[in-house]
């Protein structure tokens, strides 16, 4: 075997990104790697982004995270969806639940045959046949091993950083405490040679991975990558947040409750609730935003609030040079389906998958760049909808919404649910034909028809097709225990503040 230089590895930032990039890179990759950490205390991390989806199970399964010690250690809930509140409409609420509804046929997905059912007068509401929908809604929740209860977790932001710290540490990772004060070139190629702190310290390296956050201080401030504006399709672009004592049990979904210029978030954790309110501050300012959150919140505030603002988009090239740029630093699309993180895994897992062991070439960017660009069009476009999809009408904002042009890709799936209910999931995507069903009809968008083959059902096999799915759920739900219980048996946490 030819001898092998361990490749340098320099992680810019110690916020969620960072962390999650040098577990992953540390446990997976080893002696490979030698990986030295930058972060700064002083500058601190953006401090929120406390609800994930499903594949963060799979991640942490694969880099051997113990799901007990991580939800103990973070203070963690379980999550089964979203609830969206005064989006369609205000009073109406629909769940964005991550379990599979009812069963398809190999001609239609099951909302063919629901939409049917509806006309017959036999069915209940579409989540009512999802098992996840049900146990949300009634705040229960197991999971063991033989479980296939699809869900994710609430988890406190700064100690899952902490959580990452130790088991990358563990595993060899340099932490470099130091603010970043220049991003050193080489002047022939362009490259990173190294990153200079304020002490004088050099840290050289051969691939570094930008996780500086919206500060993007090598993608962008040193590289400039540049960076596509999606604000005319996603306008928020301001949250103030504030955590508050919990006012009862916690449940297991994220509240999401819109507003006149934006919505609020509602994340349960085992000893907290974090909330923020994300507005647009063309039709919001400062001072009305926080004044409405604190109204709003249910318990009484335990921290100061404070207000983040960002620019939704994405850098134009993920990928540039020698620098992966992962986290905020890469872009934002908004936190409204929990996405940020899972964008991070789903970065990293990419960039390990394609590692430039033996030198970086243009090919392989240029793939990642294309991957990452996929997957960010597509979650950009079904945050969209539930924004364009509404029949508010009551402020300048919906107003807005409702009215503004949107990307065609998005244009063209609401068309085809809107002529034929026919949803779809193409490779490289995140959300599944049932979230995007969900929301479509949570919104309000009614399909014109469906397909045929539902009405060669017989009234009656249909009836006993509706009821039997329905028991199925009731009888399953009703062994669950609550989700407090749960919570205290399986991973009660140390954490009391
Ligand atoms: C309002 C809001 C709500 C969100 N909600 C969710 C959510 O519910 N779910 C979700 O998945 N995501 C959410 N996110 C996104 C999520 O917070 C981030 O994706 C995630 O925390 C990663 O952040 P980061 O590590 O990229 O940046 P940061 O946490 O900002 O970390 C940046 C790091 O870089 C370091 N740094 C910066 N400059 C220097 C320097 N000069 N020298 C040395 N170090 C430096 C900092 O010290 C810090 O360690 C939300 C984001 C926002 C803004």
């Amino acid at each position: 075997m030819p001898e092998y230089q361990p490749q340098r590895v320099v992680i810019a930032g110690g916020g969620t990104a960072g962390w999650i990039s040098a577990a992953a890179l540390s446990r997976k990759f080893g002696d490979l790697l030698d990986i030295t950490l930058v972060e700064s205390e002083a500058i601190g991390t953006v401090g929120v982004g406390e609800a994930t989806i499903p594949p963060m199970r799979v991640f942490h399964k694969l880099i051997g995270i113990d799901e007990q010690a991580f939800m103990r250690a973070t203070s963690a809930t379980f999550k089964l969806g979203i609830s969206f509140e005064n989006w369609g409409q205000i009073g109406e609420r629909y769940l964005h639940s991550f379990g599979k509804t009812g069963r398809e046929t190999w001609l239609a997905e099951f909302v063919h045959f629901w939409l049917r059912a509806q006309e017959l007068g036999m069915a209940e509401g579409f989540g009512d046949y999802c098992l996840e929908h049900e146990a949300a809604l009634q705040n229960r929740f197991a999971t063991s091993p033989s479980s296939k209860v699809n869900f994710a977790y609430h988890l406190d932001a700064t100690r899952y950083a902490a959580f990452l710290r130790e088991l990358s540490e563990a595993a060899g990772v340099k932490r470099v405490e130091g603010k970043i004060d220049e991003v050193v070139l080489d002047s022939e190629s362009g490259d990173i040679n190294a990153l200079k702190l304020d002490n004088g310290e050099l840290i050289p390296g051969d691939l570094f991975i930008d996780c500086t956050g919206f500060r993007a201080l090598l993608i962008e401030e040193a590289l400039h990558a540049g960076y596509d504006n999606w604000q005319h399709w996603l306008p928020c672009d301001s949250a103030t947040v504030v955590q508050t004592q919990l006012t009862g049990e916690p449940k297991p979904y994220t509240r999401s409750i819109a507003h006149e210029a934006g919505w609020r978030w509602q994340i349960p954790l085992q000893h907290r609730m974090g909330n923020g309110l994300v507005y647009a501050s063309q039709f919001m300012d400062e001072a009305s935003a926080k004044a409405k959150l604190l109204e709003d919140v249910e318990g009484a505030p335990c921290s100061e609030p404070r207000t983040l603002r960002f620019v939704t988009g994405c850098r134009k090239a993920q990928w540039k040079k020698n620098c992966v740029s992962l986290g905020l630093a890469s872009g934002f699309i908004e936190p409204l389906e929990s996405t940020s993180i899972h964008l991070v895994i789903m970065g990293i897992t990419r960039l390990m998958q394609m590692f430039p062991f033996d030198g970086i070439r243009a090919s392989t960017r240029d793939e990642f760049n294309a991957q990452s660009r996929l997957e960010l069009e597509k979650i950009r476009d079904f945050i969209v909808l539930h924004y364009h999809q509404t029949q508010r009408n009551d402020t300048p904002f919906w107003d807005y919404c409702r009215n503004m042009d949107i990307p065609e890709s998005l244009a063209h799936r609401m068309a085809l649910f809107r002529d034929s209910a026919k949803a779809f999931q193409k490779d490289g995507e995140l959300f599944r034909v049932d979230s995007w069903t969900q929301v479509m009809l949570g919104q309000g968008l009614v399909p014109e028809r469906y397909h045929p083959s539902a009405n060669i059902m017989q009234p009656e096999e249909m009836r006993t097709f509706f009821e039997g799915m329905r028991k199925q759920v009731v009888d399953a739900v009703a062994q669950l225990p609550q989700h407090g219980q749960f919570i205290q048996r399986y991973c009660a946490s140390d954490h009391t503040r």
